[in-house]
């Protein structure tokens, strides 16, 4: 970004998208694990337990992974409304063995 071969709306869509992944995946997880030990991983003696808390705090703190959902389907919609983004990007209606029927697009 601050050599400018990406914008700042770019780069916050990743970072929201890598945050977003990052925090679901390990919950996953670690939750697994858990089901895995059974009851002595919800004890304190594996720090199991520790972990799952504080990943339930990854999915709420530096904005909750819903908030993360809203910020990428804001950031994406920017960049697919600028003209730019559409250049040397192949139109994939144009696919379609009906693509110019514009009255009714029947898409197999
Ligand atoms: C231990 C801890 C440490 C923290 N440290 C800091 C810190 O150092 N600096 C700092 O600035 N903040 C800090 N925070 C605050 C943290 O960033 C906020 O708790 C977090 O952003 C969520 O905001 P909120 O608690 O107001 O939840 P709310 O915004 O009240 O959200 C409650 C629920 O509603 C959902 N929700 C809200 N709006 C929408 C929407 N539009 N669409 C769909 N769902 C929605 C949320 O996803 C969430 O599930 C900390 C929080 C904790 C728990």
């Amino acid at each position: 970004m601050e050599r400018g071969e990406v914008t700042l709306s770019y780069v916050r869509k990743l970072v929201s998208m890598s945050k977003l992944n990052f925090t679901e995946v390990a919950w996953r997880v670690v939750n697994n694990a858990m089901q895995i030990l059974g009851g002595i991983g919800y004890t304190t003696v594996y720090p199991i337990e520790r972990f799952l808390r504080d990943l339930c705090l990854g999915m709420i703190w530096t904005g909750t992974n819903e908030i993360m959902k809203l910020i990428i389907q804001h950031e994406y919609k920017k960049e697919i409304s600028d003209p730019e983004f559409w250049k040397n990007k192949r139109n994939v209606e144009l696919d379609e063995l009906n693509f110019h029927l514009e009255e009714e697009k029947v898409m197999s």
